[in-house]
């Protein structure tokens, strides 16, 4: 019974097998016939990302979003703006980071329950003119600390779309968060996937993959890279932009800012 029950599927299979494959459509959403768009993005400022991760970053040939609160060294405000001169993106992820209490371990002035909207719009405008001082860019982009948006119990994103600070905004994990209809999104909602040090180059490879598979959006949410809180390895980092660079015709990397700006530009038909 058992090997009759499963002739059918064999003979499912072999004919799947033997199917040509489907001829792909061209792209033409995405820059340079690209079918697919990645965007590598790292937050909190840390020293690993300037340590390991922009250096990795530019012998690939890649650019890549560092999303920097103002809680770093002021020695390190030159290496910032050397990451910047070499074509890095420094986004903004607020000055002071105020988080849910239940997130980790701070002090009660920072918990996200005790500000206000009035408090965090205070505190972007700070974190840009910091990031002007540091790259002379006028324009910027944000990610939301600890992927949440509320602060004093309000949702902050709509005052922060109408306050005119910032022109996109990264979030946190939206399902698989691939974005497959890039044109539809809300560019003050993107989706991200965070991976940390329970995460290989397996792992960050499927990710990549899954996104070049459907033809949409993927962005990857880094901290430590090789070293620091939640960081994954080394190894694993130079794996994917390895495999990243030998797809370089098919998949486009760039900094946060330039893609959505793209999409964008697609969504409103230019
Ligand atoms: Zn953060």
């Amino acid at each position: 019974m058992p090997a009759r029950c499963c002739i059918p599927l064999l003979l499912l299979l072999l004919t799947l097998a033997d199917a040509p494959a489907a001829a792909e459509p061209p792209s033409t959403f995405w820059p340079d016939g690209a079918r697919a768009a990645i965007v590598l993005t790292y937050d909190d400022a840390l020293p690993s990302q300037l340590d390991t991760a922009a250096p990795q970053l530019e012998a690939s040939g890649f650019r890549g979003t560092f999303f920097l609160n103002a809680t770093f060294p002021a020695e390190d405000v030159p290496r910032w703006r050397a990451a910047a001169a070499a074509g890095h993106e420094l986004g903004n992820h607020s000055a002071f980071h105020p988080c849910p209490a239940a997130s980790f371990p701070a002090e009660r002035i920072f918990h996200a329950e005790r500000w206000s909207v009035a408090a965090m719009l205070r505190d972007i405008a700070a974190m840009n003119t910091l990031l002007a001082a540091i790259d002379g860019e006028a324009a910027r982009t944000y990610s939301v600390p600890c992927s949440q948006t509320i602060v004093g119990g309000e949702d902050y994103v709509e005052p922060l779309r109408a306050s005119g600070l910032v022109r996109h905004v990264r979030t946190g994990g939206d399902g698989d968060g691939i974005v497959r209809d890039p044109a539809a999104i809300d560019r003050f909602r993107v989706p991200s996937r965070s991976f940390t040090e329970l995460n290989g180059a397996e792992d960050l490879i499927a990710f990549a993959e899954a996104v070049r598979a459907g033809g949409g959006l993927g962005i990857f949410m880094f901290h430590g890279v090789g070293g620091d809180h939640l960081a994954v390895s080394a190894e694993a980092h130079q794996a994917l932009l390895d495999w990243l660079a030998a797809r370089r015709g098919e998949i486009w990397v760039a900094p946060f800012g330039e893609v959505i700006d793209h999409v964008a530009e697609r969504a409103e038909g230019r």
